[in-house]
Order: C-alpha cells, then structure tokens, then sequence
C-alpha cells in the first residue's frame, strides 16, 4: 500500500482539480489521480459563466490573465435562421479546457501531487478507502471525491444506474481560424441538436454541437453531417463557409447522458458531472462543476477541523447542499432542451423573447447561479 492521504481525488477536471486547490489551501494532504496526461483537448463549449471568477481568484486562478475571451452577449438562431441576440444578465468567459484545466493543473502541482493513471477500482473497508490505478499501485485515504466526468469506466465498475442505458446523444468540437465577435455565444439549431459558437484564447473560434445519434447516423461522415445538416442554418452555413479548422480532426464523444445521479455512491463524494451533468445548452457546467467542488471542500474542511468522524453526516449534509443548489437547475435545463431541439417551439420561443426581450435573462437566471464568492460559505 502506498501514501496515506487525507482525501484521494479520482479525476483532475474541473471539478477534481478545483477541489484539490482548495482542500490543500486548508492543509489537507491531496492526491488526484487523472487518467489523462495534461495538457489535452476536451469536447466542451468552452463558454464558463461569470460566477465562478472571484471563487476561481481566490484560488489564484486569473483565467482573464491568460487571454480569455470576455463574453456578454448570445445569439440563438433557430434552423431557418430566426434569430435573436440579447445581453447575457451576468456572461462569461472564453477559454479552452486545454488552457483552464492546464492552468489549474499546474496550480495544484504546487502542492499536491498529480498521477496520470486510470483508476480502476475504490475498495471502501473499515472506514478506509483503496484506490487502485491501472498499474496495479494501491493508495490509501480516508475520504474519496469521485470527480471522474459524465461517464467513465468507473461508473460501471460502481454499477451506477445510469451506466448501463443507452444514451442516443453524441458531441463533435473542433477550433477554428474564423471571423467571429469577442463578446458573443451563439447557440445554433439544426436538426437533431444545436451547435455552439464562442471565442477562446489566441483568437480561435471553438465549435461545439451535440447532435442525436439518430440523425448523425443517416450521414457518412462528420464533413457530410456538418454540410447536409448543420449547414441549413444560415448561421452555421456562412460559419462553416469561411472557417479554416485548426485540428487534424474533430474530438468525438458518445453516450452522453443526462440521467439523475446520486451526489453519494458508495461513500464517495461526486463533484462535477459525476454527481449530474446539465443540457450543454445551458453553458452552466464548468460553473456548477466547480461550485460543486466548493461546496464539498467546504464540508470536508468542517468536517476535518471539528476531528468528527460522523461520515454519514457528512454525506447528508452534502447531498442536501447538492440538491438544493444544483437540482432546479437541472429541471429548468432539461425542459429546456426538450423545448429547444423542437424546431416549432424553438420559432415560437424566439418570436415571443423578441416581443418580451425581459424572458431570456430570466431564464438564464433559473439555469445559473449567484456570483460564488470566496473560500467561505
Ligand atoms: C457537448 C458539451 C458541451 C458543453 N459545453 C459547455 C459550456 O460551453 N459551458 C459549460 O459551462 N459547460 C459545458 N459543458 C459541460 C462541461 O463540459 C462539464 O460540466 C464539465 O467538464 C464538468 O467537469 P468535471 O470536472 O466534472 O468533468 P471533466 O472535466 O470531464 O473531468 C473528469 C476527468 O476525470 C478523468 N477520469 C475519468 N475516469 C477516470 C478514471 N477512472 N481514472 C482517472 N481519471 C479519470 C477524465 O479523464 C477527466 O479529465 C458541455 C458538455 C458537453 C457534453
């Protein structure tokens, strides 16, 4: 058995690397285990709404610093090209996952360690967890904060409800040298998903589309979906047009399901898209990931600092947290969605918002939260 440490992170994404800085800021011993090496890719809108920069600036993480697009407005266009823009109540910022989980990773080094191996089971005996990696090295701990995304092959191994259904949502994202506002997220409808259009550093344009499986399928290949499909929104068509791709190919996903989860498995902790993922839609995932990881730091620290070893006290208090925080929004989210990729009501919707330009901002409001502010409740 190797290192014993007081918290063992199974993930360095947002979520698991937000909670590693703000754990070892309360001297707590961390370690995270991230099966990928950094930096990488990620398939991900790239938009991160405001309300997690002051939080993100008292972990000493300045994302503005690093040439992050600053983003106030959003266009929605539905697949015939009604549109609407409109100020966003509180925005966002641009950034690649390249970039932020690079930035925060090497922000974490400072004082915890990072393994980049894949975990492949969390033994939990005698109130005392063993996390084994690929490799076949064991570690030891007495929390486990299961920060490992949407779907990982952790989920089966913890037999998660979710894992074992089919999902028919898949996402392509890909960067690109383009013309494109600083100050915009458009969010595009074509048939069977919406695609999203936002600025990162060094001036690239990321393209991001979920798309249901279904309608991927009756096409050849990525290109062909993007002409036969994206393309018939005029937005998307004079995009595509002129954009010239930085990657060698776009990153895939699959299998991308929104199906409830449980903040608590097994006694460990999710953060992130472990714990629920919301409609991309929304651009309020990297937020809630985040927040997720204050608010389980925060119990943790109490928990640690009062010596209480009540862990079923603490896994309450976190789900209660959880659920009262994030839970709403996921309703609001999903409903959304379902709204969304129907094309009526998607013309309907926009007719309506333009007449009543008050509804966006209040809708937005319902799938985001307050402004996050420090390390304190
Ligand atoms: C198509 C799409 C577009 C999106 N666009 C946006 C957007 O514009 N704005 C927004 O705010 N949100 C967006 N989201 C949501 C956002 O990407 C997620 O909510 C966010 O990445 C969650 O962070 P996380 O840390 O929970 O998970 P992740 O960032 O996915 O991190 C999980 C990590 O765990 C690692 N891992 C998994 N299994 C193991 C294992 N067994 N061992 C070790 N490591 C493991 C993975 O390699 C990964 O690095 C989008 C989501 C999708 C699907």
């Amino acid at each position: 058995m190797n290192a014993n440490y007081n918290i063992i992170i199974v993930g360095g994404g947002l979520a698991g690397l937000t909670s590693a800085l703000h754990l070892s800021k309360n001297n707590l011993s961390v370690l995270v285990i991230e099966k990928n090496a950094y930096p990488n890719h990620k398939v991900c809108g790239e938009y991160v709404s405001n309300e997690v920069l002051p939080y993100l600036a008292s972990l000493n993480i300045y994302p503005l610093k690093h040439q992050a697009k600053q983003i106030d407005k959003l266009i929605l266009s539905s697949k015939t090209g009604a549109y609407l823009q409109q100020q966003l109540p509180l925005g966002g910022f641009g950034i690649s996952r390249y970039c932020l989980d690079h930035l925060l990773a090497k922000k974490v080094k400072e004082t915890s360690t990072i393994i980049e191996e894949t975990v492949v089971k969390i033994n939990f005996e005698e109130n005392l967890f063993t996390v084994i990696t690929s490799d076949g090295a064991s570690f030891s701990s007495q929390y486990v904060i299961g920060a490992f995304g949407k779907r990982s092959n952790m989920d089966k191994t913890l037999d998660r409800d979710f894992a074992s259904k089919k999902s028919p949502w898949l996402a392509v994202k890909a960067h690109y040298k383009a013309a494109f506002p600083d100050d915009v997220v458009a969010l595009h409808h074509f048939n069977g998903g919406y695609c999203g259009l936002s600025k990162v550093e060094n001036n690239l344009v990321n393209m991001c589309y979920l798309a249901n499986y279904n309608v991927f399928k009756t096409h050849k290949s990525i290109p062909e979906f993007e002409q036969k499909e994206l393309s018939k929104n005029p937005f998307l068509k004079e995009f595509l047009h002129q954009a010239i791709p930085v990657f060698e190919r776009p990153l895939t996903i699959s299998q991308i399901s929104f199906e409830t989860k449980k903040p608590v498995e097994n006694h460990i902790l999710m953060a992130g898209d472990s714990a629920g993922l919301i409609h991309p839609l929304c651009g309020n995932g990297m937020a809630m990931a985040i927040h997720s990881a204050k608010i389980l730091s925060e119990i943790i620290i109490t928990f640690y600092n009062s010596k209480s070893i009540a862990r079923e006290s603490l896994e309450k208090e976190y789900t209660q947290k959880w659920n009262a925080t994030f839970k709403s929004r996921l309703k609001t989210a999903s409903v959304l969605q379902k709204m969304f990729i129907r094309p009526g009501f998607l013309y309907v919707g926009i007719q309506t918002a333009i007449r009543f330009p008050g509804i966006v901002p209040k809708i937005i409001q319902k799938t985001h939260g307050k402004t996050i502010h420090d390390l304190n409740p």
